[in-house]
């Protein structure tokens, strides 16, 4: 069993992170498995500086322990670049010249963004700079999520072709979490419920891939007071290491585990191992409106 937690450096650890990271390190570790970070770093005109050492030094402070080297995306174009050059041999993938502009012009709007129409997929004369786009088909893509239920998707319907490298030369995310995915050998994937409309997009190019899929669990999201969803965009809060026994006792609440009501009195060890014994994320529920 490998689990994985995987920020973006884009700002310090908040508090809808660390549910992230709690959970998958508690399902872990409960079991005897490997729990790996990941810096997902590849969009690096989007990164803070320091934010990557940041996450690292809190993750440290309120004692996550993790496996082997933390692996950095935007060190492993190669392998990125190896699985388009496995799609493209296969026919998969073509190239799109469209400016925003023209896709704006003619697409509709799907549940992540416009759809694309599939304007340059017959086109003979694309010119650089072009992004490379993966074939979708109307096959619906379903998997059951240990949290969330049933899932289930159409990418033609609601995504369309979708970007695997940009044209300004960026890999996209869909595609380096497969690979990473695929090559970390992760088993469980516990992220927020955010990317649960990314993974049926994961699952088509782990199955035009060959890898494996893996066991999928998407934890509810924490909301602040306006009830949006937590994130840097909403300047979440930084969650502060001075104050870990408070804030992984109100995340293990917030993941639905019966806490004792004083145990963001105890020191932080005793919370890991109150947390290491009583972890069961059956309890854990799809959704959650809960100011933090
Ligand atoms: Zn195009």
């Amino acid at each position: 069993m490998i689990g994985r937690f995987a920020p973006s450096p884009t700002g310090p650890l908040h508090f809808g992170s660390l549910l992230a990271a709690l959970a998958s390190y508690c399902e872990a570790k409960t079991q005897g498995g490997t729990w790996l970070v990941r810096m997902e770093d590849l969009d690096k005109p989007r990164e803070i500086t320091g934010a990557a050492d940041h996450i690292l030094r809190t993750l440290e402070a309120f004692g996550f322990e993790w496996d082997g080297e933390v692996v950095y995306q935007s060190e492993r174009s190669a392998l990125y670049q190896d699985a388009l050059s496995q799609l493209k041999a296969n026919s998969l993938i073509y190239d799109c010249d469209c400016s925003r502009k023209e896709i704006a012009d003619s697409a509709q709007h799907g549940i992540d963004g416009l759809i694309y129409p599939g304007t340059c997929k017959y086109k003979a004369n694309v010119k650089a700079p072009y992004a490379s786009r993966v074939m979708v088909h109307s096959n619906p893509i379903a998997f059951i999520d240990v949290i969330q239920g049933a899932i289930q998707q159409n990418l033609a319907q609601d995504i369309g072709d979708y970007v695997l490298k940009r044209a300004d030369g960026l890999y996209a995310y869909q595609l380096a979490v497969v690979v990473d995915d695929f090559e970390q050998r992760i088993s469980h994937i516990i992220r927020g419920a955010d990317l649960l409309d990314s993974t049926p997009r994961q699952i088509y190019l782990q199955q035009l891939l060959n890898y494996p899929t893996p066991q999928y669990a998407h934890i509810p999201l924490a909301s602040n007071a306006r009830g949006e969803k937590l994130s840097k965009q909403t300047l979440a809060p930084a969650i502060d290491a001075s104050q870990a026994s408070m804030w992984l006792s109100q995340a293990l609440k917030f993941l639905g585990q019966q806490a004792p009501k004083d145990l963001e009195e105890y020191p932080i060890s005793n919370i890991w191992q109150w947390a290491k014994q009583h972890w069961d994320i059956q309890k854990v529920a799809p959704h959650r409106n809960h100011p933090v």
